[in-house]
């Protein structure tokens, strides 16, 4: 996008379960090399706003423009093939394969679009290339070490990493983070921050949901508050953590 123009766009996006308005009317800019946080208490739509602008599931109204693009509608492989790269709520490493195997898994989208997973039988020359590209990143996010290692005897804390890593295996231009600190010791917490503030420094853009306090207003740039489906507040932290009406619905002081 041109300079100035946002990255990511969300006008007016709504999604409906049933009765339900899990996502009310968001909208809300996401500029290039920032890190904006979305806070909300449990069952804010803080999920399912991922899942609209990834194209995990269809916005019922409303539109998502992502590097210029209208992706509004647009299906997961289409819009992670424009840049966008996400970890999910629930860590989703394969705990029987390496490290690597699973970085791995990051590119194959990029390979071979739209082939299932189980009929991929990439050349040996692409194989060599993703596995290159894998240990790259691996070595980017201070795992390259136990690159063989299988990833189910990882602590938690690297295995959220590893899943950051995977993401970059896509050389996305956004991540979006579900919660990746959810569980981490505080040191791991601590560490997983320093790593993107690196990746921040290095132009990429990130999009997190977070509930450590602490942790979200000592990262991110700007902050976009949801509650009950709807925006509720947006702005940098200290502009949220005096808004009167986020105090009282969500931070509880
Ligand atoms: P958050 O991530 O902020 O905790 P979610 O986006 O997961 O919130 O959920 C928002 C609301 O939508 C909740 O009330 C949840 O129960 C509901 N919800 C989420 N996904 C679905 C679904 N697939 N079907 C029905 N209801 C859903
Ligand atoms: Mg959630």
């Amino acid at each position: 996008p041109a300079p100035g123009t946002p990255l990511l766009t969300v006008e007016g996006a709504s999604k409906q379960f049933g009765g339900l308005r899990a996502v009310d009317d968001v909208s809300f800019d996401l500029h290039a090399g920032e890190i904006l946080g979305l806070i909300g208490p449990n069952g804010a739509g803080k999920s399912t706003m991922f899942n609209l602008i990834t194209g995990v599931s269809a916005a019922s109204a409303g539109r998502i423009t992502f590097a210029g693009q209208d992706v509004t509608g647009a299906d997961a492989g289409t819009i992670h093939r424009l840049g966008m790269a996400r970890t999910f709520q629930h860590v989703r490493v394969l705990p029987d394969l390496t490290l690597l195997e699973n970085a791995m898994m990051g590119g194959y989208a990029r390979v071979r679009a739209g082939v299932p997973r189980s009929m991929l039988h990439l050349e040996r020359a692409e194989e060599a290339a993703l596995q290159q590209e894998a240990m790259t990143q691996l070595e980017r996010v201070g795992l390259g070490a136990q690159a063989f290692a299988l990833a189910g005897n990882l602590p938690l804390g690297q295995q959220r990493v590893l899943e950051v890593a995977r993401a970059l295996v896509a050389a996305p231009t956004l991540l979006l983070l579900d919660e990746p600190a959810a569980g981490l010791r505080y040191g791991e917490k601590q560490d997983l921050a320093a790593l993107l503030r690196r990746l921040r420094g290095e132009g990429l853009t990130i999009l997190i949901v977070e509930h450590d306090m602490d942790l979200v207003m000592n990262l991110v740039d700007r902050l976009v508050v949801m509650n009950s489906g709807r925006t509720l507040a947006e702005g940098t932290p200290a502009h949220v953590r005096g808004n009167p009406a986020v105090r009282e619905a969500y931070l509880g002081v």
